[in-house]
């Protein structure tokens, strides 16, 4: 399966802020974005004074900047977009659920990782499963009704019982979702609306973009 290996914090030095990718430390003066806040590479800081960008840049970079969010590569993206473009309602906000509802990002929102990358490498490992089947796959898409749960044997691992202990110290997860601290589970309580994701993107940009290619 591919996927992206090279510092991820020159993601968000190329698309120019915090795409919270790592977690704390993303919250820290360490951040890249707070001590080099221009574009990667050798011209990275000349580019930063570019000129304006055209549409289709604009619209290409905000399409590149919901993938690395979420951590999706582009056939899937691209999968995901028709997905959203079939269903009714507003294909941008459709397209947001979509990548919500993945399984990665779920366990993230239930504050069982502290970053997307974490939480699809903890299911990938099998600590997960849903409605009581174990379940390894990052981009299974989690409906309304389903149970989250970490795995009993995964429990009893460091890793989650310093998680609990976290979670119940002021964890917060979304409102489309519910958690129970006492068996480290969870629940999607509703799809999520637009409004729910606090995520700083333009998603009519992305539509754009796959509607003029
Ligand atoms: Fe992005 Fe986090 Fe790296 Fe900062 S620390 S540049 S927000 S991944």
């Amino acid at each position: 399966m591919a996927r992206y290996t090279d510092a991820v914090c020159k993601l968000c030095r190329r698309e120019g802020q915090k795409l919270f990718l790592k977690g704390e430390r993303c919250l820290g003066p360490k951040c890249a974005i707070e001590r080099r806040s221009f574009p990667p590479g050798d011209h990275g800081r000349k580019a930063a004074f570019r000129r304006k960008m055209s549409d289709f840049g604009t619209q290409l970079r905000e399409k590149q900047k919901a993938r690395r969010i979420y951590g999706v590569m582009e056939r899937q993206f691209r999968r995901y977009f028709r997905e959203a473009s079939r269903r009714k309602g507003l294909t941008g906000s459709t397209l947001l659920s979509i990548l919500e509802s993945r399984l990665d990002n779920v366990v993230y929102r239930l504050g069982f990782a502290d970053s997307r990358a974490q939480a699809r490498q903890l299911v990938r490992h099998g600590h997960f499963e849903v409605n009581g089947r174990k379940t390894d796959i990052p981009s299974y898409i989690v409906n309304v009704g389903d149970v989250i749960a970490v795995r009993s044997n995964s429990n009893k691992k460091e890793y989650f019982k310093d998680r609990a202990q976290l979670m119940q110290g002021g964890s917060k997860s979304p409102e489309w979702l519910t958690v129970n601290f006492a068996n480290m589970s969870g629940s999607m309580l509703a799809v999520p609306g637009r409004e729910d994701i606090d995520i700083q993107l333009n998603e009519q940009l992305i539509v754009e973009y796959y509607n003029s290619r």
